[in-house]
């Protein structure tokens, strides 16, 4: 995150005074406290697992409490094999969370349907919902999952408060049928 050093106001300066903006202390905030709902369906389900055991401690990054309710979280972690009939349900999920929500499609099967050319397999989570990091690896190592979750954590943090507002935003959520 930059951050602007500026003068502080007359009559303001001295040992402890701080100043920044409002959509930086938010996004610090957020940042720290990223509550993720896995979305498993496969074997890259378990290289979360690994991220979240005790080697990996996935909680250094506030992020130990996993919320398998969608109105309790705000990152989508899509991980595994997603058939076209699981797709609707993908999305109905996704649109049960509240605003702001970002998603991560982990690994090549999520990314783009992986190996599964297929008539039965959605070539990637981006055929139903906005993803805004992926992961490549078949399977990723927890490494690269905690690599994505911190781009994540780059895109919360500097995110402003007023994008989910922006016609641009609505654009793309319409692009998707998303209301
Ligand atoms: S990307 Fe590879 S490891 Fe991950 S769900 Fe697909 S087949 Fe399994």
């Amino acid at each position: 995150m930059s951050v602007n050093i500026v003068s502080p106001p007359e009559g303001m300066a001295g040992e402890g005074y701080y100043l920044t903006s409002f959509d930086k202390a938010i996004g610090l905030a957020r940042k720290h406290s990223i509550w993720p709902l896995p979305f498993a369906t496969s074997c890259c389900g378990i290289e979360f697992m690994a991220t979240m055991a005790a080697h990996y401690d996935f909680a250094r990054f506030g992020s130990e409490r996993p919320s398998f309710s969608p109105r309790q979280a705000d990152l989508l972690m899509v991980m595994g094999t997603i058939a076209k009939k699981m797709g609707p349900i993908l999305k109905h999920v996704y649109t049960q969370m509240a605003e702001p929500r970002w998603v991560i499609a982990v690994g090549a099967c999520a990314s783009s349907g992986g190996i599964f050319d297929t008539y039965s397999v959605l070539q990637g989570i981006d055929k139903v919902i906005p993803v805004d990091v992926y992961v490549p690896g078949c399977p990723p190592r927890p490494e690269a999952i905690i690599d994505g979750f911190m781009k994540i954590q780059d895109l919360v943090a500097n995110e402003s408060l007023r994008r989910r507002n922006s016609p641009e935003y609505q654009e793309l959520l319409d692009s998707y049928n998303i209301k």
